[in-house]
């Protein structure tokens, strides 16, 4: 063992003295007779190829072995010398054969095997069990000496795993709770049946149960690469043999959370072949495929060499993460698989406009504020866009400050239309609901400005602010149109209208930028709002400045149960709830636009409210 105390060698000492002492007192060496020889050394060269030949279970591969069914088989067959001498042949053998583990983890597992067997032992006898034949009265001492056994084992390799610090006290305990008791129990049942094979025939009976168990480890293992085969084969694009697009979203889903916890930046790029359909044309189909695979092959090699993930995102179409790589690093990265990509010759690229194989690609970082893979993965496709309107084979990366709607998508005003055809269908159904986001669009027109937002803001955060409350449409008359407070069942209502109001808008692929907007204009800054609790600048910023705006016209209108606040009230609860509901950023500006715009003196107790509608 390493001479550093630290706590983790301590505890593996301390294991190791203990697992020695109640071995040293518990066996007492004495002679066995030629039979029992035999039967120890049977049941340890079962226990060698049965821990071998370990049953492999799905979906990790976690091994279960056979061995604790014997050891207690043997234990309650044959007592606690008998079944010590099998461990410590066996522990011998193995750590013989297997030199290239540690000694001292040999003589952990040795120690916490030694005193799961004792404590086993004691709680048999102490709760009236009697070694020998199976006896249906000692049931009760079966399943206690089984739980020893189990709790022994459990919070010996538990603690082994805190100290480790690889996982938390309660990780350990429900890993090991949930996914060992069924085998416990399992373990439990096979040492019975285990016991009565080898009453009546000791060694036909270890035996039979060794080549059930061998035959069954067999079946098992066959079974587990079958469900390799397929996991693998669900996760992966037929064609190029990379991930698929479902596969991808999956692991980035999980990296884009890993980045923001450690803080670190992650990059994703998008690039999609230039002009495939005219190789396609040209060549065929067949000939296609064969592009794309040789193609999906330098990406896969370029891409494991740094550990970036690549996936086929779809037709020609390629998508690659990159953890710890900022945008710069990640432009650099992309430009050169460009260079590869032109430089390496393909059969019939000379037919291409370029004269070689080339594509446009597009990045976009991950950001404090990014609130999941979709936002990222649209920013990466409006870049790789840009980059093809620019003439392909290129590289852009993605850039708060550009439009790209230009030429994609239709003007704002059309967009604004559109939305407020959507609007109308709440003249008859809620009023107070069309209203309100008509003020609030007003605003967001004149705050924008304010702001000195980018085009693009500009139009996502005034787009955004006049459907913001479109969710609303789901929830029924008599709850929107209530005259006096919800009850905590329509409130709970009420607050689903932020989701269903995503998932409206999630209909129509080009409102995609307007989602942060609708879904989480009532997330709180101090992290106590709905439906997430994100907090601070985990909130997209348009969705924290549309909370602002939103806020003040709710407190400045009137509404049947709610007292309306003057400008100059509201705009001192706003102060009050700077830091707590709101922003801090925005919430002086917002008030120095409104004091600008409607003339409102700050002292004067002004009873200018705004007008309904
Ligand atoms: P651009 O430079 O604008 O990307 O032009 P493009 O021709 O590459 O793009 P477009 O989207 O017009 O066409 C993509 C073509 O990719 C159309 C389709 O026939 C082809 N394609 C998509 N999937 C496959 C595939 O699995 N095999 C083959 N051979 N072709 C594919
Ligand atoms: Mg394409
Ligand atoms: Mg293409």
């Amino acid at each position: 063992m390493s001479i550093v105390k630290t706590p983790i060698n301590r505890y593996l000492s301390l294991v190791s003295a203990l697992g020695i002492i109640s071995f040293l007192f518990l066996n007492d060496f004495k002679q066995h007779s030629t039979m029992e020889w035999i039967m120890i050394s049977a049941i340890t060269g079962s226990i060698l190829l049965l821990n071998h030949y370990t049953i492999l279970l799905p979906p990790k591969g976690n091994s279960l072995s056979m061995d604790s069914s014997i050891y207690l088989a043997s234990l309650f067959l044959f007592g606690v010398h008998f079944t010590l001498n099998v461990l410590i042949i066996h522990s011998i053998i193995f750590a013989a054969t297997q030199r290239k583990i540690v000694w001292w983890k040999h003589l952990f597992n040795f120690s916490i095997y030694s005193l799961m067997i004792s404590g086993a032992y004691y709680s048999f006898i102490l709760t009236g069990g009697h070694i020998g034949n199976v006896h249906i009265e000692n049931i009760l001492s079966y399943v206690i000496s089984l739980s020893v056994y189990f709790m022994i084992n459990v919070l010996l390799i538990g603690i082994y795993f805190i100290l480790d610090a690889s996982e938390s006290l309660v990780e350990v305990f429900n890993g090991v709770i949930k996914e060992t008791i069924a085998t416990y129990l399992s373990t439990l049942m096979l040492s019975l049946v285990l016991v009565i094979l080898m009453q009546t025939e000791e060694l036909l009976g270890i035996f039979l149960f060794t080549c059930i168990s061998f035959l069954l480890s067999l079946a098992f293992k066959q079974h587990f690469q079958l469900f390799k085969d397929i996991s693998e084969k669900a996760n992966k694009d037929f064609l190029t043999g990379l991930n698929n697009h479902g596969y991808f979203k999956e692991l980035l889903e999980k990296e884009l959370a890993v980045a923001k916890e450690s803080e670190q930046p992650l990059s994703v790029a998008l690039l999609d072949i230039d002009d495939f359909k005219k190789y396609n044309d040209l060549y065929g189909h067949i000939q296609g495929d064969y592009l794309l695979e040789k193609f999906g092959a330098i990406l896969k090699a370029e891409t494991e060499a740094k550990n970036y993930t690549v996936a086929r995102y779809g037709g020609e179409e390629f998508s690659i993460f990159m953890p710890n790589t900022n945008r710069k690093q990640a432009f650099t990265f992309m430009n050169e698989l460009r260079k590869k990509a032109n430089d390496t010759y393909f059969k019939g690229v000379e037919g291409l406009p370029y004269g070689c194989l080339s594509f446009s690609a597009g990045i976009a970082q991950c950001e404090k504020e990014t609130y999941n893979i979709s936002e990222l993965l649209n920013k990466a496709d409006k870049a790789m866009y840009a980059a093809k309107d620019q003439g392909k084979n290129l590289v852009q990366v993605f850039n708060e400050h550009s439009d790209y709607s230009i030429g994609r998508s239709l003007s704002l005003e059309k967009d604004l239309e559109e939305a407020e055809q959507q609007l109308k269908i709440f003249l008859s159904k809620d009023v107070y609901t069309y209203r309100h986001s008509k003020r609030v669009y007003q605003y967001a027109v004149d705050f924008s400005r304010t702001l000195g937002l980018s085009d693009h803001e500009r139009k996502t955060l005034i787009l955004g602010a006049l459907i913001h409350d479109i969710g609303k449409i789901e929830i029924p008359r008599d709850i929107l149109n209530k005259k006096g407070k919800l009850d905590s069942h329509e409130w709970e209502m009420m607050k689903k209208h932020v989701t269903w109001g995503k998932e409206i808008i999630s209909t129509n692929k080009k409102l995609d930028d307007l989602i942060p907007l609708v879904e989480l204009h009532h997330e709180r800054y101090d992290g106590f709002g709905y439906p997430y609790g994100l907090a601070g600048k985990s909130i997209p910023k348009l969705a924290r400045i549309l909370c602002v705006i939103d806020s003040f016209d709710a407190m400045t209108t009137e509404r049947p149960y709610q007292k309306t606040k003057t400008y100059n009230e509201a705009m001192v609860e706003l102060r009050d709830c700077s830091g707590k509901q709101f922003d801090p950023r925005f919430v002086e500006p917002f008030i120095n636009m409104i004091k600008q715009l409607y003339d409102v003196k700050e002292e004067e107790k002004s009873k200018l409210v705004a007008v309904n509608g």
